[in-house]
């Protein structure tokens, strides 16, 4: 199967969330909108200063030479002027100050000449200059924010400048994550004989945190069918998302597709992608599954090209973020056989002319992870591709924006 209908049939599957909570605007960094949000008010609410300087009426402004103004009072942030600037006046103006009535204009206070109550301008200004109007940044009624959307700093801060205390988020779903493997051991204990320690859980973990997902860690299952059964079970029941890792390829050891296909409803699928390849995915009671291949690039490749999508849905990020790919030229000659997208771990670098130059990292092997850390990007290489020359163009997936 290739990635993209991989992703296209996981992504139609999940669908969006129903259950939406309640937050204060001040906790809701990183969830996603279940309503859209709308102004109550115009943002800013009234006509204000964008300088410190001088209020007046535009029809006062000279067309040539100078006008002299008496200046009657000053408007402060949160002070207005209270009274009414006639013909021949002015205010003093601070930034941010509401427009007093009679005037629509601001002289920059650099621009002007003030000696007591007596003010002059030269020619040169344009009626309205140095205004902000209200409603220009948000008209009552409009709307603020889209359902779907996944709150930022700024869009708590624009939520934030109309006034909004509160706002309904989905709720996130539950993920539940499992290592198999009985060679696997647990940082902090001594390794047995043919034991390595399990790295999967701790970099899961990390990616889960980051999408804002808060994860049961359900530890290591054995590689018995009973032990698998019981713990996937257990994890069906308790989490609306189940994660594992290892034992979907088909090695006499590789329990987690037995059990699923007869417990659940499971797709087990050989995605053309290196790494990667086996991936299980589908449904157990309540949970959806998705069943990662053991390597550890491979487990982190699957996840952020096929399990991460499908998570920003089930946290009801709409639409979805398209993956954002840039073009580089190859540093050295690559190595690639037609066959399997593949994402080579790899490093960028500032070319010639503004372009980026890429290089493949020489160690590819699926369980060296130390290639991830290296790496700063991915080259991604289309299914058919064969090996290419330094100078060639590829397309390049930065790491920056996809972890
Ligand atoms: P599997 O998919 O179970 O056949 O595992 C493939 C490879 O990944 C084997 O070399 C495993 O030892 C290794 N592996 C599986 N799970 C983990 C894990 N959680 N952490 C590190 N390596 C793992
Ligand atoms: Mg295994």
């Amino acid at each position: 199967m290739r990635l993209e209908d991989a992703r296209q049939r996981i992504i139609a599957t999940v669908g969006r969330p129903e259950d939406a909570e309640t937050l204060p605007l001040g906790r809701a960094d990183g969830r996603v909108l279940a309503r859209q949000l709308t102004a109550d008010v115009e943002v800013p609410p009234f006509d204000n200063s964008a300088m410190d300087g001088y209020a007046l009426h535009g029809s006062v402004l000279p067309a040539t030479g100078e006008a002299s103004l008496r200046q009657v009072g000053t408007a402060w942030a949160g002070r207005p002027f209270q009274g009414h600037v006639g013909p021949g006046e002015c205010v003093r103006i601070m930034t941010g100050a509401p427009m007093p009535t009679g005037t629509d204009t601001v002289i920059m206070q650099e621009q002007v000449r003030a000696e007591g109550e007596q003010v002059t301008i030269r020619a040169g200004h344009r009626p309205g200059e140095h205004r902000r109007l209200a409603g220009e940044s948000l008209a009552r009624g409009a709307q603020i924010l889209a359902a779907g959307t996944r709150l930022t700093p700024a869009h708590l801060g624009l939520a934030a400048s109309a006034g909004v205390a509160e706002v309904s988020v989905f709720r996130r779903p539950r993920v539940a994550i499992l290592s198999t493997g009985d060679e696997l051991q647990s940082a902090g204990l001594p390794l047995g004989p043919g034991q390595i320690y399990d790295s999967n859980r701790c970099s899961l973990t990390a990616m889960l945190e980051r999408l804002g997902i808060e994860v049961m860690d359900l530890g290591v299952i054995p590689d018995r069918l009973e032990a698998t059964r019981t713990a996937l079970l257990e994890a069906s029941e308790a989490a609306d998302v189940i994660i594992s890792s290892g034992g979907v390829s088909v090695g006499d050891a590789d329990f987690v597709v037995d059990v699923l296909r007869t417990e659940g409803q499971v797709g087990f699928w050989k995605v053309a992608i290196k790494p990667g390849k086996p991936l299980a995915f589908g449904r157990l009671g309540q949970a959806w599954f998705f069943g990662l291949p053991g390597n550890p690039v491979s487990s982190m490749v699957t996840f952020y090209q096929l399990v991460q999508p499908a998570l920003r849905r089930l946290c009801g990020v709409d639409p979805l973020p398209q993956p954002l790919l840039v073009n580089a030229r190859l540093a050295a000659p690559l190595r690639k056989q037609p066959g399997r997208l593949e994402f080579q771990r790899a490093r960028l670098a500032p070319g010639d002319q503004g372009q980026l130059t890429v290089e493949a990292l020489s160690q590819q092997g699926s369980n060296v992870l130390r290639s991830m850390v290296e790496a700063d990007c991915f080259i991604v290489l289309p299914l058919e591709q064969g090996p290419l020359e330094a100078g060639e163009w590829v397309q390049v997936q930065p790491f920056a924006g996809l972890v």
